[in-house]
């Protein structure tokens, strides 16, 4: 399937309501900027992105050409500047993340990620991934896994408030609905994605063919109903402790109500770039003559 290239399109078009609010929460918090501040210059982050860039696999075109040249795609489809590193380590679980310090920044892969999905699936983790970059959400994400993991010694822990630790967890979750959004409009099969989602459930690989989108969906609604996000002190227990917890029947139904809402169609109408038949670049619509060759459309 011949996918729509995009042009111009910055985060703000497509991303969640939620994280928007959260994060405007989280940074409401008057430590915010010291928290973040004493974060960066924090050597421990340095030493974890170079142990992990040491430790993991690094795709190039020479070393992993098919996932490269996805790579490559989904980079050019979603207008990604800040082009990461990208690394695969070892796994069978279907995930993948960011992980930098100031302006580095590197994508991990697993394993499971390369073998348990087809092209499109892939790019959709791919293109989740590639919109983290995109909201510049990778330093917070940095920040909640160093928090809420085993990694001892962090000077600035003790300094950081309770509050904001649950502010950052909650908001963390949001942002990936935004990054979903971002991984179906890398991949644009919406199947895809959503059988991408589904797979990071726990569907053994043995059910990969009897993998049925509808009556997971319908699960997810009757969780949704259950769960009763409207219940503050429940969502706050939620939040405290299991604030790592990939949320997937949710983020699998947030994507398909976005689908419904006719949004994602209208982002591929409004940003779809076309091809200059000359040289090849893509340019925005609404342009008449080609900035790279200066080959006039209209003729
Ligand atoms: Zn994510
Ligand atoms: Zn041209």
């Amino acid at each position: 399937m011949e996918r729509i290239r995009l042009c111009k399109m910055e985060a703000n078009a497509y991303e969640h309501p939620e994280d928007r609010e959260t994060l405007k929460v989280l940074k409401g918090f008057s430590c915010f900027e010291s928290i973040i501040k004493s974060f960066m210059d924090w050597n421990g982050v340095k030493a974890d992105y170079v142990v992990r860039k040491a430790s993991n696999f690094h795709v190039t075109k020479e070393t992993c050409p098919e996932l490269n040249q996805l790579m490559d795609d989904a980079i050019s489809i979603l207008n990604i500047d800040d082009v990461p590193r990208v690394y695969l380590e070892w796994g069978y679980n279907i995930n993948g993340y960011t992980w930098g310090y100031r302006d580095t920044t590197m994508m991990v892969l697993n394993t499971g990620v390369i073998d348990l999905m087809d092209d499109m699936e892939q790019t959709f983790v791919i293109g989740h991934e590639l919109g983290h970059i995109k909201s510049k959400h990778v330093i917070y994400h940095t920040l909640a896994k160093v928090l809420t993991s085993s990694i001892s010694n962090i000077p600035i822990i003790g300094s950081v408030p309770e509050l904001f630790v649950l502010a950052l967890t909650r908001w963390s979750r949001m942002s990936e609905f935004t990054a979903d959004r971002a991984g179906l409009l890398a991949c644009q099969d919406v199947n895809a994605a959503l059988r991408a989602i589904i797979k990071m459930s726990g569907v053994p690989h043995k059910y990969f063919d009897k993998i049925n989108v509808e009556s997971f969906l319908k699960e997810a609604e009757s969780l949704q109903k259950d769960l009763s996000f409207t219940d503050k002190a429940f969502e706050k227990v939620l939040n405290a402790v299991y604030n790592d917890h990939p949320w997937v029947l949710i983020r699998a139904l947030e994507l398909k109500k976005w689908v419904d809402s006719g949004e994602y169609e209208q982002i591929l109408n409004e940003y779809k770039a076309i091809r200059c038949p000359v040289c090849g670049h893509y340019t925005i619509k609404s342009t008449t003559v080609c900035p790279k060759c200066d080959t006039s459309f209209n003729l």
